[in-house]
């Protein structure tokens, strides 16, 4: 056995401990179990019943709610960071980061659609779902999930894939990590990393409602070579992403605007360094910490521009970001996976930011004020929003969670809970609770 048992006393702790939110810098773990294995995993497990303490997994450490945070067990998977790449299939520890897949698929010509953060793991994010600037294009990150191996809370490991434990395979593309187990390996079917044209146009923020009225036509009904994103800042409207070949679809978009940007960023490139390229674009420089918390619902349909206008008057120093659906996200039934939101046209997310308070106290008062201040920009867009959440964008003032993350599919995913982690061992706000209870 190869645990290796992180306490206070151990002089590794302090840098583990703290996941990569910093809302939950305060929180200190009993133990952080870093696990090399499945036989790892089992045996941290068997250690949390024995003992009576929660444990929860951290891949990435990138929950918005803190959910890979415990003053229990923090059950670290990122010791698991091989990626092997064979015949188009990738087989990928449960603890690896985003990047480190991307350049192990890169070297051989190949990628899979997801998310832009650079410290992402990929365990939280394919639990989830994973959208990302080739979504549209090639649908989930948890679309392209072939198989995966999981440790039970019983200590058992489980393969499953489209045969084998069907049924968990479903549960577990797009209903969120920690549900039914622990992650340990994925294996993913790769796909060709495209040359295109990496987008990045800036327009004053006073053009905010045409360039979003414009891109919420656009955007979501493109064709699937093109994948835009708008974020509102107090400083500027940008839009950017990727359009693989037609520089026409821009043009278009540019004319719906009805002004030209102030600055036009278009180059055409690999894949890896297109995806290098956009991570951090458009986002506010901050000369201290910054404790940032969101609000995210989606929209199956536009936003009239009342309303739009309202909302952008009101955002004072809030971050407003759109997310295009549609393209192969949507082409699946609502039910193909756990992943519930096929028919939604974009993902809308606000954030409002402070500077970082010092102490669980004031992180909480300042957490408090600002999901406040979220609550009021989004009222006026609510009655236009599907009521549907995405669970990886989790958000505990949701009236009906359970509801809101994963719809129709619901009752089939506490079924397969109850098959699979009957007595709710893995547990948490807003987790899935076993059929039977
Ligand atoms: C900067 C940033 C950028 C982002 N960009 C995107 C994006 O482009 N697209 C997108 O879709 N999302 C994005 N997200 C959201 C992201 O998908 C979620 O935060 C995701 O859950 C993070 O996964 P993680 O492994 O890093 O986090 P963690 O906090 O480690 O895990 C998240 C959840 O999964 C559980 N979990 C972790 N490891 C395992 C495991 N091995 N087995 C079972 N459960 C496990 C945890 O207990 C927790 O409940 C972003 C988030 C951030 C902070």
């Amino acid at each position: 056995m190869t645990v290796t048992w992180l306490r206070p006393d151990s002089a590794e702790y302090e840098a583990a401990r703290r996941p990569a939110m910093p809302r939950y810098g305060e929180v200190r773990p009993a133990a952080i179990a870093q696990c090399s294995s499945a036989d790892d995993v089992a045996e941290v497990l068997a250690e949390a019943r024995r003992t009576g303490q929660p444990v929860v997994p951290r891949s990435g450490g990138h929950c918005f709610v803190g959910r890979s945070s415990t003053a229990g067990i923090v059950l670290d998977v990122s010791p698991m960071s091989s990626v092997e790449v064979k015949d188009g299939m990738a087989c990928v520890g449960a603890g690896v980061r985003l990047p480190v897949l991307y350049d192990a698929l890169d070297a051989e010509g190949l990628t899979i659609p997801a998310g832009c953060g650079p410290t992402v793991g990929i365990a939280g994010l394919v639990l989830g779902g994973g959208i990302g600037l080739l979504g549209r294009l090639h649908g989930l990150t948890s679309d392209k999930l072939a198989a995966a191996e999981l440790v039970l809370a019983d200590g058992r490991v489980v393969r499953c894939d489209a045969t084998e434990n069907a049924d968990l395979f479903w549960a577990i593309r797009g209903s969120g990590g920690g549900q039914f187990g622990v992650a340990t390996r994925f294996w993913f079917t790769g796909v060709p990393a495209p040359v295109a044209h990496r987008l990045h146009l800036i327009w004053p923020r006073d053009h905010a409602l045409a360039v979003v009225e414009a891109w919420q036509r656009w955007a979501p009904y493109a064709p699937d070579e093109v994948s835009a994103v708008v974020k509102v800042t107090p400083e500027g409207v940008h839009v950017f992403g990727l359009v693989v070949d037609d520089l026409d679809q821009v043009d278009r978009f540019v004319v719906a605007v009805g002004s030209e940007p102030a600055s036009t960023s278009i180059a055409r490139m690999p894949y890896r360094e297109l995806k290098r390229s956009v991570v951090g674009l458009g986002d506010v420089e901050h000369a201290e910490p910054q404790l940032d918390i969101s609000k995210s619902a989606f929209f199956a349909d536009s936003v009239p521009a009342g309303t739009w206008q309202d909302v952008l008057r009101s955002l004072g120093d809030a971050v407003l970001n759109l997310t295009a659906m549609g393209g192969e996200y949507n082409r699946r039934d609502l039910d193909w996976s756990a992943f519930a939101h096929r028919e939604q046209a974009f993902l809308l997310e606000l954030v409002a930011g402070t500077p970082l308070p010092a102490g669980e106290a004031a992180l909480q008062a300042a957490e408090t004020e600002l999901r406040s201040t979220l609550a009021g920009l989004f009222a006026p867009l609510a009655p236009f929003s599907s009521g549907r959440a995405y669970v990886n964008f989790p958000d505990p003032t949701l009236d009906d969670p359970l509801k809101a993350y994963h719809g129709a599919n619901l009752d089939q995913l506490r079924k397969v809970k109850q098959t699979y982690d009957p007595e709710g061992f893995f547990t948490f706000p807003q987790s899935l609770t076993p059929a039977a209870s």
